[in-house]
């Protein structure tokens, strides 16, 4: 018996527990101080009402005879899938339903799809980045290449002519920069696929924060990506369904290696690894997209963005670069004065009682940068704000 040995590759992640740990020591000195955290990546606003009314029916449903579920959906429930289709409409996306399939959320799809490739493929990965594409390869033991995101670039890195990689992960808007590709941006990277026969997998997991029309929110807006791209969204952000859990993943029948379509093999992995997100939940996704549903999470969406735009201003005044603030939940900071991020960290909690995210904790590219997240309350936002603005000023 033989352990997979690439489990001992991974670093342990130390981040959110160092955190805890300095959070709780800065308490126990000063009990009396209240802490604003703007480090979490969780939702603070709770479901909207159509989503928890369609699930309360949905659950009437399931202790009914008559309309009782059992076993059924390993892709997604069609009302779903052609729910989301209708939205993809709305982005001049057209879509067939089978090429959707409606995952228990982004995470596990992004992680999943990997047993469709060989571990042979190089894998081209951002720095700095949401560790999970890392740590999903080490696990299968891939040859992984990092491509530079910085100031230079805006954290949005582009293909390098010298770069060889059979499998590319794009974010976009990003965790956890804020960053969002431009059309632009995104043909050149849908292009060098296509020209090296490699895969994007895009997670588009923050879309629903992009306001600005000339962004790209899918990347099938792209020409040629569907030859070329899967892309995983999630619920998680767009709806708060963090605790709720439903994504979905498009696995476009364009799109297919070595004469083998990718959706045909994803499908066969999905029906025997996975036996589907519950009734309840789905219906539940199903009000995000339809009735009155889409204004509903929309205000939500506008909550965290307004967060956004607040620290982004404080940020602008104060003379900060920054990325993101606008079109995503995330503001990518430099530290002041060349500080490294945790030192950085650790100067912001003293002074002002306000827990944001070391960039180091993304890869190395992170260093001397700072994530605050827009998924707080209004009032603790606006607080941290005015304790940033009297600190930094
Ligand atoms: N992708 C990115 C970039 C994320 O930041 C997150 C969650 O924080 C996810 C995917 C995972 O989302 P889900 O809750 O759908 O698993």
């Amino acid at each position: 018996m033989r352990i997979n040995e690439n489990y001992l590759k991974l670093k342990d992640s130390y981040l959110f527990i160092t955190i805890d740990r300095k959070v709780g020591a800065y308490k126990a000195k000063n009990p009396k101080s209240e802490i604003i955290r703007l480090g979490i990546g969780d939702v603070t606003l709770p479901l909207a009402p159509a989503v928890t009314e369609a699930m309360r029916r949905a659950v009437a449903e399931m202790g009914n005879a008559s309309t009782f579920k059992g076993y059924r959906s390993d892709q997604g429930y069609e009302f779903l899938r052609r729910a989301i289709g209708g939205y993809y409409a709305g982005k001049g996306v057209s879509l067939r339903e089978d090429e959707v399939f409606v995952s228990d959320g982004a995470k596990s799809d992004l992680g999943n799809i990997l047993d469709i490739f060989s571990p042979d493929n190089t894998v081209l990965i951002p720095d700095p980045v949401y560790p999970v594409y890392v740590d999903t390869n080490i696990m299968a033991g891939r040859t992984i290449v990092y491509m530079d995101g910085n100031a230079g670039n805006g954290f949005l890195p582009l293909p390098g002519r010298n770069v060889r990689a059979d499998i590319i992960y794009l974010c976009s808007p990003n965790n956890p920069t804020g960053a969002v590709y431009s059309r632009e941006q995104l043909k050149m990277w849908v292009d060098y696929a296509l020209e090296n026969g490699a895969v994007i997998l895009f997670d588009g997991a923050y879309e629903a924060y992009i306001r600005d029309a000339a962004l790209p929110t899918s990347i099938y807006q792209i020409d040629g990506a569907c030859e070329c791209a899967v892309e995983f969204c999630s619920l998680s952000k767009t709806a708060g369904f963090t605790g709720t859990r439903c994504g979905y993943t498009v696995v476009p029948h364009a799109l297919a290696r070595a004469g083998t379509p990718l959706n045909g093999l994803w499908l066969r992995r999905q029906t025997t690894k996975f036996n589907g997100v519950p009734y309840i939940v789905q219906r539940g996704a199903e009000a995000v997209f339809t009735g009155g549903g889409p204004a509903q999470v929309r205000a939500d969406i506008d909550y965290y963005l307004e967060n956004a735009r607040l620290m982004a201003d404080t940020l602008t005044g104060l003379g900060v670069w920054f990325t993101g603030g606008r079109n995503a939940p995330y503001i990518w900071m430099r530290c002041p004065d060349g500080m490294s991020s945790w030192a950085f960290f650790d100067t912001l909690l003293e002074n002002a009682g306000v827990v944001g995210t070391p960039g180091a904790g993304f890869g190395a590219n992170g260093e001397g940068f700072f994530r605050l997240s827009a998924f707080g309350k209004r009032e603790d936002v606006a607080e941290a704000m005015e304790r940033i603005k009297a600190f930094m000023d």
